[in-house]
């Protein structure tokens, strides 16, 4: 019996000096001390041994039972202040750290210009309509009064996909739908991407964004264009600005015009942006062609109307002081990131 008590102290330390962690001692507590454990079965056979021997046996076991005891005890609250320590260390958190940045998204240049355009011509009563950008010759020239082999389509040098089907080169493409789908007194913009053949540079790209105003009712006038033109350079430059018309010819509308505002950065006295002519050139317009509106169903004795466009980009690089139209399409964030 009491070799069987000094050989379970033998195992029950090399057990202890294994352990490493708070769960190792649970364990080991219940594995010597548990109701089904050594310490018990000692105890048990104790009842098997000569009664004048019982009284030591019982004193020795008992003695280890509260060693063990003792020891787990120990063992808890060691490692129970290692781990806190641990922890502590692990779970530290250095108020005195930068944070981390993160990048929020934002809307592209184009993108600002345009929804700015588009609610001051809303808030000015216009209607927005889209056309698509794959569209038949149809509707991007020949209803809008360009006949085949007409001069005035080299004006735009056209993407063609097929012989009939081509790139819009213009959002002019969309008036003829409107046209056809609804009835005067039409008051609509159509804004979009447009896309041409040219070479890209500085001053021009393969693709870009324009938007297209048009009115047609019964009595639409000149006068109508005129004072919708002061109105939306105005409300655009929040300030009141001065356009100015100079005769011009697109197929699509009879007359044409050329619309000029005086120069937003010198006020009319010249300087590099409006190269010292005083004047920024900012789209074109004219009163609808009587073959446009026939083309989309409208009588052009009772009704006519007016249409004018003009180019986002060119607007933004105005708007900006930007000199390369490029800067839009190539992802630069150092560029996006001053909008
Ligand atoms: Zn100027």
């Amino acid at each position: 019996m009491e070799d069987k008590v000094s050989l379970l102290r033998e195992q029950f330390q090399n057990d202890f000096s294994k352990i490493t962690e708070l769960k190792d001692v649970e364990e080991l507590k219940v594995k010597y001390l548990g109701k089904k454990g050594p310490v018990q079965e000692l105890m048990l056979e104790l009842r098997n041994c000569p009664p004048d021997t019982r009284p030591l046996l019982g004193k020795l076991i008992n003695e280890l039972k509260e060693e063990f005891s003792r020891l787990c005890e120990q063992g808890i609250e060691g490692l129970s202040a290692s781990e806190e320590a641990r922890k502590l260390l692990e779970e530290k958190i250095d108020v005195t750290l930068s944070g981390r940045t993160s990048f929020a998204g934002r809307k592209h240049p184009i993108t600002l210009i345009m929804d700015e355009v588009l609610a001051i011509l809303t808030g000015m009563g216009f209607s927005v309509q889209y056309g698509p950008d794959i569209d038949s010759d149809y509707y991007n020239y020949e209803g809008l009064n360009f006949p085949p082999d007409h001069p005035a389509r080299d004006m735009q040098d056209t993407f063609y996909l097929s012989e009939n089907m081509l790139l819009r080169s213009h959002t002019s493409n969309t008036q003829l739908r409107i046209m056809e789908a609804h009835t005067p007194p039409l008051r609509v913009v159509m804004p979009g991407t447009v896309y041409r053949n040219e070479t890209i540079s500085a001053r021009s790209h393969v693709f870009f964004h324009q938007v297209e105003g048009m009115y047609i009712d019964k009595h639409v006038s000149f006068g109508d264009l005129f004072a919708t033109m002061d109105e939306f350079w105005s409300k655009l430059f929040k300030t009141e600005v001065e356009t100015r018309f100079r005769p011009s010819f697109f197929p699509f509308v009879e007359p044409g015009l050329e619309v000029d505002i005086k120069c937003t950065s010198c006020l009319g006295k010249g300087c590099r942006l409006c190269k010292n002519t005083g004047w920024l050139e900012v789209g074109g317009a004219g009163m609808i062609h009587p073959e446009v509106l026939k083309n989309g169903g409208i009588d052009p004795e009772v009704y006519s109307g007016y249409a004018w466009g003009l180019g986002i980009e060119r607007l933004a690089m105005l708007r900006y002081g930007m000199k390369d139209i490029r800067m839009f399409t190539e992802n630069d964030l150092r560029f996006l990131n001053q909008f």
